[in-house]
């Protein structure tokens, strides 16, 4: 049995990650603040004698004995990041830094939530893990971008100075229960608007793409990553290379629900990326057979019966 410290893990990657380590049998540690994170997320698991809570922020220093670190804590939802962008910004590295110097003292082995935003709005497509981005320094994405890019040189720095054994995963846009239905991210916004029979929001024309994986599928990649040989670092994608665009994808969740909802075109916020999808040759190749296996229409699916339930729980508002 490992015991294993997960930032972040009351939010929807970490609270899945949480399940699925203590499945495998293993002892879990979940750190959070709560500002995008819900105890609803892992209520399942507070009553399994190898779960524990604590109410942290990886801004401040956390020691515990543990066997390997997986560092997600930080706000994913452009919406929730831009919020205060210098608590974001605070997050991303002084967390690395925090999580960092904890693996250190404790010899333990740590890896890295990093995002496909490090390529920014890109050149190239589809994105290989060699391509360095195109990222904006001083825009309103930049306090996320900027910070997990950050995050992943001071990884390196601790492997390169101190062997430290760490892993970098490159995570693409990722959807599935848990999903705070107020996320603020396409995905939940566009289910929770056709199920409510709300205008579905468009940002832009509606024509820029991003290429959706299932949480499922990610969970798998990213704990098969730990378990890759000392020396292998990464940065390594993890996502499904099938790209649609936000058009696409909101025909898609209208088709599924049977919603009447109408669309309804807002401004593209600045320094959106056009295009996203991954490149996982190197995934595929280093990460045991690893593949996402389940498509867009069988996730969807899923999630959408989520939220449903939700919703279903959400207090109703009697008119007069
Ligand atoms: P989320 O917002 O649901 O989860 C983030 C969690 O971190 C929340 O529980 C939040 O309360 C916690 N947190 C935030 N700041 C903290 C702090 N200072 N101290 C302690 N806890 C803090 O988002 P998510 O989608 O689950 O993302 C998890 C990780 O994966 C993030 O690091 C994110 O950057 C990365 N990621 C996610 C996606 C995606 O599509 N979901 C894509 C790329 C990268
Ligand atoms: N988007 C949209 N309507 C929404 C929310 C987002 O059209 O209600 C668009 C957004 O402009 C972007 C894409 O959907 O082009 C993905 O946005 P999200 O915030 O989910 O993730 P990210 O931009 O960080 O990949």
């Amino acid at each position: 049995m490992k015991r294993i410290l997960v930032t972040g893990g009351a939010g929807f990657i970490g609270s899945h990650l949480c399940a699925r380590l203590l499945n495998e049998g293993n002892e879990v540690i979940c750190l959070d603040n709560y500002f995008t994170g819900n105890k609803q997320n892992i209520v399942d698991l507070m009553h399994h004698p190898y779960f524990e809570l604590v109410r942290h922020d990886v801004t401040e220093p956390f020691m515990a004995e543990v066997d390997e670190i997986y560092n997600l804590a930080c706000p994913a939802s452009p919406v929730h990041y831009q919020y205060n962008p210098i608590k974001t910004m605070k997050t991303s590295v002084m967390g690395a830094i925090n999580t960092l110097g904890l693996a250190k003292r404790v010899r333990a082995k740590i890896l890295q939530a990093s995002t496909s935003e490090v390529y920014g709005d890109p050149y190239v497509h589809p994105q290989p893990e060699s391509y360095w981005g195109n990222v904006n320094t001083i825009g309103p994405r930049s306090c996320y971008d900027e910070g997990k890019r950050c995050a992943e040189t001071l990884f390196m720095d601790y492997f390169n100075q101190h062997n430290i054994d760490i892993k970098i995963v490159r995570i693409f846009n990722t959807y599935g229960p848990n999903m705070n239905p107020n996320d603020g991210r396409v995905v939940s916004n566009f289910i929770v608007q056709a199920l409510k029979g709300e205008e579905i929001t468009i940002f832009g024309s509606g024509n820029q793409t991003r290429s959706f994986q299932y949480v499922d599928n990610l969970v798998d990649g990213m704990v098969r990553m730990m378990g890759t040989q000392r020396g292998f670092t990464g940065p390594v994608n993890i996502g499904n290379p099938n790209e649609f665009t936000m058009l696409e994808l909101a025909q898609t969740i209208l088709d599924i629900t049977g919603s009447s909802s109408k669309l309804s075109f807002k401004a593209l916020p600045k320094d959106d990326p056009q295009q996203r999808r991954p490149d996982i040759a190197i995934a595929k190749k280093c990460l045991d057979g690893w593949e996402p296996n389940i498509q867009l229409r069988e996730g969807l699916t899923k999630t959408i019966q989520y939220f449903e339930e939700v919703l279903m729980q959400e207090p109703q508002i009697v008119q007069a």
